[in-house]
């Protein structure tokens, strides 16, 4: 759950609600630490203010970084979702892997160029004697600092931070394979990720609490991301070049809008399935209504049971629910993913071709790629009419 804020050259920016902790936490770390420290002798309110334009200032810091990110990748003809923010800084979601190493290599260095670049200017425009004493000097001294820090933690080389995403395009060049490169970057980056753990619980007990706390809780973010950004690779490749009709079941059982969700409650008992997509009456033109799922049922009250239609239940058929026959499975999952459903349904020409489950992706990767092979067409049976 995100907040849209604000949209950079058709890039959509949002804020997860733990950026509003973190903001809260350094406006605080700034306010009673350094600002004191570094402008002596005012009020309380003074210092205050500052942690709070200082904090902001410290997260266009990041946006920036982020936004250099997403425009290398546009211009790569990549896609970009959006940026988020959120408590360990910020995520450019691009929309699919780089086309190649080389793209890889510089929409990751980008980043950290532009926060090194930052602190460069701003050091450089302090020097100069551009930046008037006091108020603000403290906070471009402590801007030169953060991106500083931004851009070099930033280049260590364990995946998926961007120094890994280098190390990774070093390697897919090296190499030629993809999937192998994600997994030695991202096995760097799980490394990394528990050094920094341990020496998180070393400053614990050495007294630095909230440093070694945030170094422990900064290492499970990497070491989770790290993680996940390899279970992607490996499916992508593991799915390949299947397509959705390789992967779906054509042998659909359906129901009808009209039917009571006491029916229904004994079709998902007698079928062993956890949803069904709703079809209209059975003289009809066989379109898709949408679909219930048995997470569905178990929110209405038992006694409605017996009086409520399926049609006052099912989530109705949009475009998030729906994949074609030609589509690759792997974006199938990713939308299936994506759509809170973890089903779609798939259409040919408006009609009802087959049926998918993140469960039956999860089954096609217990296959060997032989067996997998095996099963490409197989499946191609007409429908039988909605049961
Ligand atoms: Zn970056």
């Amino acid at each position: 759950m995100t907040f849209r804020v604000v949209s950079v050259r058709g890039i959509p920016i949002s804020i997860h609600p733990s950026w509003l902790v973190v903001y809260a936490l350094l406006t605080w770390m700034l306010a009673v630490g350094y600002f004191p420290q570094a402008l002596p002798d005012q009020p309380a309110l003074a210092y205050w203010v500052h942690g709070l334009v200082a904090a902001l200032l410290l997260f266009v810091s990041v946006l920036l970084h982020e936004l250099s990110h997403s425009f290398v990748a546009l211009a790569h003809g990549m896609s970009v979702r959006g940026i988020t923010l959120h408590v360990f800084g910020g995520v450019s979601e691009l929309g699919e892997e780089p086309p190649s190493a080389r793209a890889e290599f510089v929409i990751a260095i980008v980043g950290p160029l532009t926060s090194l670049g930052l602190a460069g200017v701003l050091w450089a425009v302090g020097r100069a004697g551009f930046v008037p004493a006091g108020s603000p000097e403290a906070v471009v001294d402590y801007l030169v600092v953060f991106n500083l820090a931004v851009g070099l933690f930033n280049l260590i080389p364990g995946f998926p931070l961007d120094g890994g995403r280098l190390l990774r395009a070093a390697l897919w060049r090296w190499t030629g394979q993809l999937g192998r490169a994600t997994e030695t970057a991202s096995q760097v980056g799980a490394g990394f990720a528990l050094a920094l753990m341990i020496v998180g619980v070393f400053r614990i007990f050495g007294g630095a609490v909230v440093a070694g706390l945030w170094m422990i809780l900064i290492g499970m973010f990497l070491r989770g991301a790290a993680e996940a950004s390899r279970v992607q690779v490996t499916l992508r490749e593991a799915l390949g070049s299947l397509a959705v009709r390789d992967v779906m079941t054509a042998q659909v059982i359906t129901v009808r809008p009209d039917e009571t969700i006491a029916e229904l409650a004994d079709r998902f008992w007698t079928h062993h399935v956890a949803s069904f997509p709703v079809m209209g009456a059975p003289a009809a033109d066989g379109r898709v209504r949408g679909i219930v799922s048995v997470r569905q049922v178990s929110d209405v009250p038992r006694d409605l049971w017996p009086t409520t239609a399926v049609e006052s239940l099912m989530r109705p058929l949009t475009d998030d629910l729906v994949v074609a026959q030609g589509d690759s499975a792997y974006r199938a999952f990713e939308k299936a993913s994506r759509n809170g459903f973890g089903r779609l349904v798939v259409l040919e020409s408006g009609r009802l071709a087959g049926y998918l489950s993140i469960t039956d992706l999860t089954h096609v990767l217990a296959l060997r790629p032989g067996g997998v092979a095996a099963k490409r067409g197989a499946d191609r049976r007409r429908l039988r009419p909605a049961a």
